[in-house]
């Protein structure tokens, strides 16, 4: 208990930058306790893999990464890679797949003295990450997308009960923890079969938990909700597609997209991934913001936490995110905030606060 053998994926453009800092981060928090430690595993992913081993994903990690408790993904620009690598599924798709990692937890809340379009924001969107109309996460062997014509394309969705089932659990057991207020966005009214699907499966597994409060939004209208209104929602539950887009949106209201957090999780496989891009406007320039990432370290650590029974890995969660509140209500602050510092002096900052002011 409390030794963590951890695979680290830097990724591409801004990714090596912000997942180095994240590391320090990690690193600051196990010198509190030695009952914590961190096991780094570097696996290349990416750029790197594509100039190393041939292609984005390399088996080799995929297996090397069967062995570690967790791992720390940066992002990839997937865009950029060949033509061969762009037919297959992009990295992060591959391991949400391959591990089965359904359940993308991506929580979007303002800080203080942070500006933000929504200064009082504070949710959680529960994004399902393996099916949906993201369609090359949909087969068995193949992507659900045809070029019937060279005019023509076709796009398959897959919505499945089980999927949906275990989408709107997580959603509800996490409401428990908060507000108890869950608001299911699909686009029933449109495609019925899916969404219907969907909508139903979330509304039954609801009246297991009848202390939460359920509501429900076309995913349209639910864009100019979390605009006027975004206080107002507590756990947001809803698929793949809908999940990501979203969450971008909630990420900059509250401050900045390179603000937001996730975690992938399975049974028994969790991986922290931001949930923006790797940025590739300001790959290099060593500006890039890394709370994202670093607070998606954080969830895992109290994933982690939760798996292992684990009290000093919760803490150590804890305290990063409060190291994190106190240098983002402080300064220095990011380009992207608004500040001037580079991605090194604002975590030398986080870290300068882990190692002095604040304690597990
Ligand atoms: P992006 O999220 O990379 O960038 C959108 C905008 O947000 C840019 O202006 C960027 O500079 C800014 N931004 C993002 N993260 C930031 C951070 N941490 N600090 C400061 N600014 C930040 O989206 P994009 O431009 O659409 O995509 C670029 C590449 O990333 C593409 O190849 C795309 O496929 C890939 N992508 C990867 C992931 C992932 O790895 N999970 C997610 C989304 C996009």
């Amino acid at each position: 208990m409390g030794t963590y053998r951890l695979g680290v994926l830097s990724g591409d453009g801004i990714g090596p930058e912000i997942v180095e800092a994240t590391l320090r981060v990690l690193e600051a928090v196990q010198q509190w306790d030695s009952r914590l430690k961190f096991e780094w595993v570097p696996l290349p992913i990416g750029w790197e893999a594509i100039r190393t081993a041939g292609c984005a994903m390399p088996e080799s990690t995929i297996e090397a990464l069967e062995e570690c408790d967790a791992w720390i993904m940066g992002p990839h620009d997937s865009t950029s890679y060949p033509a061969a690598e762009r037919e297959k599924l992009n990295p992060s798709g591959a391991l949400r797949h391959r591990f089965d990692l359904y359940a993308n937890v991506r929580p979007a809340r303002a800080y203080p003295g942070l500006p933000a379009v929504s200064p009082k924001m504070d949710l959680v969107v529960v994004r399902e990450n393996t099916e949906g109309f993201y369609t090359d996460r949909n087969m068995a062997w193949g992507i659900g997308e045809v070029l019937a014509t060279p005019d023509v394309a076709l796009t398959l969705g897959k919505i499945t009960r089980h999927g949906s089932e275990r989408i709107a659990r997580t959603a509800f057991a996490l409401a428990r923890q908060r507000r108890r207020k869950v608001a299911i966005v699909h686009k029933a009214n449109v495609i019925r079969k899916a969404y219907g699907l969907f909508l139903e499966t979330c509304r039954e597994v609801g009246k297991e938990f009848p202390d939460v409060a359920v509501e429900d939004y076309h995913i349209d209208a639910m864009t100019a909700h979390l605009v006027r209104r975004g206080e107002h929602f507590d756990v947001v539950v809803t698929t793949n597609m809908f999940g990501d887009i979203l969450s971008d949106l909630t990420g900059e209201l509250t401050g900045s997209l390179g603000m937001a957090p996730s975690i992938n999780a399975g049974k028994g496989r969790a991986m922290a991934q931001a949930a923006h891009g790797s940025a590739p406007d300001i790959a290099g320039k060593g500006i890039g913001n890394p709370v994202g990432i670093i607070l998606s370290a954080a969830m895992l650590l109290a994933w982690l936490a939760g798996e292992r029974q684990d009290g000093t890995a919760r803490d150590a969660g804890q305290a990063i995110e409060r190291a994190v509140a106190a240098t983002l209500a402080g300064g220095p602050r990011t380009p992207d905030l608004g500040g001037t510092a580079s991605t090194r002096e604002f975590t030398a900052s986080i870290l300068a606060r882990i190692l002095t002011e604040i304690r597990p």
